[in-house]
């Protein structure tokens, strides 16, 4: 007689900064909401934690409520009330605090980009930690994410674990090295950590400036898991050009450091489903894409008559990691080539935000062009059901989830070779990889002749063999990039951790 063993379903709480859609800055909202899922799918408890932001999306926030437990939280050698808030977001069950300070921490009009987010997140880390331990909650896993919730390994080893909150393994999850939270050392004793114990190469002092910590450090060196969001991510900030810092530290603990590619929500994105689209569609109805076109076509003031020119999209915060002068460059390569070029893109940074809405006033009028700087959501949607081809030349990109979108509304994307590009996006014309796979067009050298070897031939492809390009488009819609294996894969690491404590407890 064979067995299988059952695998005993698992407690994970998530504490994030975002989560899609209530509270959405780029793809780490989609990643939490999306893995979330799909454990839960699985059978697994899934609880979340957020701050309270005044600027969420409360409409998309089912059953809000107050609980009548008000929660005390340290910071800054006083004690604050937290107002406690629970809702569900997509089926799943979520905390909101919203603490009592007088700075009002969460009441900014804007998720990030104040000047105290260093104080806001490690205030927030702190509370959430302390909602789980007075709730009297034992999760098997607590996950943090990013450089906002990074204190959350340190603070749960250092002083949680002693208060009895001890039954979680902690994993990180870093969606992109380049943002890792450093602050001046006596900072970090606001929410009660040691500075004394934790400024110290080994720990959380910063590998480049010894006065400072580092957030993210701190996660790496005490998280029992620490995963990034795609393999080859995961080996680029192992090296000195890709760590921003951190690759010798990575490098010690390279034993519990892995890259796990992100998948996407795909009940949400769904062309076949998504009714915020003009018309829906599948991969065997290419005319229902073609509607949506047209549709944007009309509704940009776009040229529409001509079914020869592809459209060519592009959605991104336009920061220079994305690849901003190409992206700059492919709007007049795309016109050169005979195609439209839309563009939905928002930038944190003022001197680039200027720059491109000088370039949309150019194009104000023009019968091929369109920027559009700003974020929508509902906008992206009909971008991605109206591209032929949609363009992500990054600089770098740990994962990257609007190459797997585009694909799954039937865009070709067009990428640069570098992290999770590198892992979803396969040449048409790389002899190396099998037929199955191909799914795009790739470049490597991050310069406008790199580019166009890709955008030229993606065009080509378009305008002179229709037939081969709907073929194109039919697989990419068909491939599966759902959180399905991915989550496997965290359930897995997650199980392995817990029983491993386990273990060692028994000795
Ligand atoms: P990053 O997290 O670096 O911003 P990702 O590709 O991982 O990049 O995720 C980007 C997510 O944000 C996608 O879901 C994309 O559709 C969305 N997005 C980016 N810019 C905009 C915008 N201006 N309007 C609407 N959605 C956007």
């Amino acid at each position: 007689l064979t067995s299988t063993p059952t695998r005993s379903a698992l407690h994970v709480i998530h504490i994030a900064a975002e989560m899609a859609p209530v509270a959405k800055v780029g793809g780490l909202g989609d990643v939490v909401t999306g893995l979330s899922k799909a454990l839960q799918k699985k059978g697994h408890l899934v609880e979340i934690v957020l701050p309270k932001y005044d600027c969420m999306q409360y409409d998309l926030i089912h059953n809000l409520r107050a609980l009548d437990v008000e929660v005390e939280s340290y910071f800054d050698g006083q004690l604050y009330k937290n107002k406690i808030w629970v809702g569900a977001v997509e089926g799943l069950p979520v905390y909101f605090i919203e603490p009592y300070h007088p700075d009002k921490l969460f009441w900014r009009g804007q998720y990030y980009g104040e000047n105290d987010d260093f104080k806001r997140f490690s205030f927030f880390s702190r509370a959430a930690l302390e909602l789980i331990l007075q709730a009297g909650k034992k999760p098997d896993i607590i996950h943090c994410h990013d450089w906002q919730t990074a204190f959350v390994a340190p603070l749960y080893w250092d002083l949680y674990a002693s208060k009895g909150l001890n039954s979680a393994r902690i994993s990180f999850t870093c969606h992109n090295f380049e943002y890792q939270g450093t602050a001046p050392a006596r900072e970090l004793a606001s929410c009660g950590l040691d500075v004394s114990q934790l400024n110290r190469p080994d720990r959380m002092q910063d590998n480049s400036a010894h006065d400072r910590i580092n957030a993210v450090k701190g996660a790496v060196v005490f998280s029992n898991i620490v995963t990034t969001v795609s393999p080859t991510y995961a080996q680029e900030v192992r090296t000195p050009e890709g760590g921003k810092g951190l690759h010798t530290t990575l490098n010690t603990h390279s034993k519990k450091f892995i890259g796990i590619l992100n998948g996407i929500d795909t009940d949400t994105w769904n062309p076949a489903t998504d009714s915020r689209i003009e018309v829906q569609y599948n991969s065997g109805d290419l005319q229902g894409k073609a509607a949506n076109k047209q549709a944007l076509r009309r509704h940009l003031g776009l040229l529409l008559s001509d079914s020869t020119r592809p459209l060519v999209g592009c959605i991104t915060r336009l920061v220079p990691q994305k690849g901003v002068h190409l992206i700059r460059h492919a709007i007049y390569r795309t016109i050169e080539l005979g195609g439209q070029f839309v563009l939905l893109g928002s930038s944190p940074v003022h001197h680039i935000q200027r720059e491109f809405e000088g370039i949309a006033n150019q194009f104000q009028h023009h019968d091929n062009v369109r920027l559009i700087l700003k974020y929508d959501e509902l906008l992206s949607r009909s971008i991605y059901a109206a591209s032929d081809i949609f363009i992500i030349p990054s600089i770098f990109e740990p994962c990257g989830l609007t190459q797997m979108i585009a694909m799954r509304y039937g865009a070709i994307p067009v990428v640069r070779k570098t992290g999770g590009l590198n892992d979803s996006v396969f040449d048409v014309d790389d002899e190396t990889i099998p037929h199955q796979f191909r799914n795009g067009f790739t470049f490597l050298s991050p310069d406008e002749q790199g580019f166009n070897g890709a955008l030229d031939r993606a065009i080509q492809y378009y305008k002179n063999d229709r037939e081969t390009w709907e073929q194109l488009v039919q697989k990419v819609m068909s491939m599966d990039f759902s959180w399905e294996s991915s989550a496997e894969q965290y359930e897995e690491l997650y199980a392995k951790s817990v029983t491993r404590a386990k273990a060692t407890k028994r000795v």
